[in-house]
């Protein structure tokens, strides 16, 4: 096991998960994340929970599913559980999604890409360019004309949302550990329902870990910014809060997070070249980006 912080040791049981989608391989960041979840669940004395993460059925592959599995069981990491995987929880997304939009706090958006990436106006958020507002604008009158002809995706309303949840804070466990104030002004106007998938990560993230009693949030720093969202949706739809833990990310050799498509560090590519499980966590432990998790 790994030896995590005391912040975590000294939680009653939690309900931890790996999340990862079905778009490819599993590679060693995702076998360094599986191991730090399965590590604060036996910690704690809680559960170990696989959600696969399929709502893009533009990018998820059927085999990959199966492939995910079973580059866990190799490496001595299969899950307590398996949740529901994401594509069968549509129904819930559209649930929230109205609670959502009967409060007033989605717009539909009509824009492309192309458009937003031509707006000069667009402030810039910790994530780049934040949304120009070009749909925020729009009169009643002119959004249920567009509706009818065009495709939408559906917005959050930052502003308003802000204004009807006030103030928030989120429990960190490992990157920056404390109470985290949620900062508004770095959250974009994010499209909670997709134009071609009718959801969003960051809507369902939100709305299956409260789903499947996940009290404990472990993943990337990666995601940390995206967390004040996150807190935000579960304040507006009236879920429970996890803590959360942001691990340190396993990195390339010019330090650089790995990508899905980094074939050579996918545990398929290792695992056929006779890589054991243990030099495989060994690799994945010796790539961490920063000091928080070490191995005893
Ligand atoms: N499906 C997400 C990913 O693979 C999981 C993020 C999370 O754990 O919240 O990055």
């Amino acid at each position: 096991m790994l030896s995590l912080p005391e912040t975590i040791l000294s939680l009653p049981p939690q309900v931890t998960r790996f999340a990862p989608s079905p778009t490819g391989r599993l590679h060693l960041g995702h076998a360094y994340s599986a191991y730090f979840v399965l590590s604060c669940a036996r910690a704690t004395g809680g559960s170990y929970l696989l959600r696969l993460e399929d709502t893009d059925h533009t990018r998820c592959r059927a085999p990959f599913y199966d492939a995910i599995r079973d580059d866990l069981a190799f490496l001595g990491l299969s899950p307590d559980r398996e949740t529901p995987a994401q594509s069968t929880r549509m129904g819930a997304y559209q649930a929230a999604l109205s609670q959502l939009q009967d409060s007033g706090l989605l717009y539909p958006c009509f824009c492309t890409r192309k458009d937003i990436a031509r707006s000069v106006t667009a402030p810039h958020g910790p994530d780049g360019s934040f949304y120009p507002g070009t749909c925020r604008q729009l009169s009643d009158d002119e959004r249920q004309a567009r509706m009818a002809a065009q495709p939408y995706a559906l917005r959050l309303d930052t502003k308003k949302a802000a204004a009807r949840a006030g103030p928030l804070a989120f429990q960190e466990l490992m990157h920056k550990p404390g109470s985290q104030t949620v900062d508004y002004n770095a959250i974009d106007d994010v499209v909670l329902a997709r134009k071609d998938i009718g959801t969003s990560y960051n809507l369902a993230v939100v709305v299956d870990d409260a789903a499947d009693g996940v009290t404990l949030v472990t993943r990337g720093q990666d995601i940390f910014a995206a967390t004040g969202l996150h807190r935000l949706l579960q304040a507006l739809l009236d879920l429970p809060a996890p803590r959360y833990a942001h691990h340190p990310l396993v990195v390339d050799d010019q330090g650089r997070r790995l990508a899905k498509r980094a074939d050579d560090v996918a545990l398929g590519t290792l695992r056929d070249a006779g890589w054991s499980a243990a030099q495989i966590m060994a690799e994945a432990l010796g790539r961490l980006l920063q000091d928080g998790a070490k191995s005893p």
